[in-house]
């Protein structure tokens, strides 16, 4: 099926969207990204996005510590994503790319004086930590601390980091990382949040434990208060407290809600998926599905 990207203020196919060699972003990383999934319903036949303004709004944020002035409103990029992945026509799970970049094919490292653009593009794309449960290593690669890169934006060059700790992990043999912040705590994998359930209570790194504040991390906060009762604790967590927690997921918009079977080789409890995971879970793909009414507001249809 033939996909398209929104390209130079245009829908054009995919093959056809192409940036100079030049483009200051590609070497100094300079430019904010999001990551959309559109969930497909095969008895409705259609696609829902995901929480598609909050994405937009993180995005808008991110471009101001960049200094991108984002050609288009959040409202605005709503509409463009919705037209985009409707003209794909997938009958499947799709993941949107968006990404507002400094454009100028000019090189000298700054974020002044630089013209600023915006793209996205449509794949197809299934489970993203495609497992039942994932072996994670804690990583050597600690977050940058807030003075070095801010790790609460989507900025690509920060990325680095985390795919220097995903590489290291796979490596070892690991499934994904594990990282802390710089002094120690546990803060986040390196696409997703992380939480423990310990005495049947959800724990998760707080805002300032250099995380990047994740839509599935609030979107499992809310569901797990308002549909089974559970309170979420955002706190710092130390390394010890991974080993006798009762239960471990990670959450992402690319990897959902996947749950943690072993960390660093150490059994997390049974090892199984833990009851709240799989409460959580079951909860969050009806959602996502855009099955339940009760929260149709975070779901977009694009057909
Ligand atoms: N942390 C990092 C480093 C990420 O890249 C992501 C993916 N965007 C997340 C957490 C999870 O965020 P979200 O739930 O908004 O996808």
């Amino acid at each position: 099926m033939p996909s398209f990207a929104y390209f130079d203020k245009q829908f054009v196919p995919l093959a056809k969207a192409k940036l100079g060699v030049m483009t200051n972003a590609l070497h100094y990383g300079t430019a904010i990204f999001e990551g959309i999934r559109g969930n497909w319903n095969s008895d409705q036949k259609q696609i829902y996005l995901f929480r598609l303004k909050e994405h937009f709004e993180r995005l808008h944020n991110g471009c101001r510590v960049l200094k991108i002035d984002p050609p288009h409103s959040v409202d605005e990029l709503c509409q463009i994503t919705v037209k985009l992945v409707a003209m794909c026509r997938f009958e499947e799970d799709v993941y949107v790319r968006p990404l507002a970049y400094k454009s100028s094919e000019s090189l000298g490292v700054r974020l002044h004086d630089l013209e600023s653009d915006f793209l996205a593009f449509v794949i197809p794309w299934g489970p993203y930590l495609d497992m039942d449960k994932a072996k994670c290593g804690i990583s050597s690669w600690r977050r940058p601390d807030y003075n070095v890169i801010p790790p609460s934006a989507k900025l690509t060059g920060l990325y680095i980091n985390n795919a220097l700790a995903k590489t290291e992990a796979i490596e070892k043999g690991f499934d994904e990382a594990i990282m802390l912040t710089p002094d120690g705590h546990i803060s986040e994998g390196t696409g997703e949040n992380l939480f423990l359930v310990t005495d049947g209570k959800l724990v998760t790194p707080a805002s300032d434990n250099h995380i990047l504040l994740g839509i599935t991390r609030d979107t499992v906060i809310k569901l797990a208060k308002d549909e089974l009762g559970i309170e979420t604790v955002e706190r710092p967590i130390e390394l010890g407290e991974l080993f006798t927690a009762e239960e471990c997921f990670l959450t992402g918009t690319a990897a959902h809600i996947t749950p943690v079977g072993e960390i660093d080789h150490r059994p997390i409890a049974s090892g199984g998926v833990g009851a709240i995971t799989g409460k959580l879970q079951e909860l969050y793909f009806e959602v996502i599905r855009g099955n339940n009414p009760k929260y149709l507001d975070w779901c977009t249809p694009v057909y």
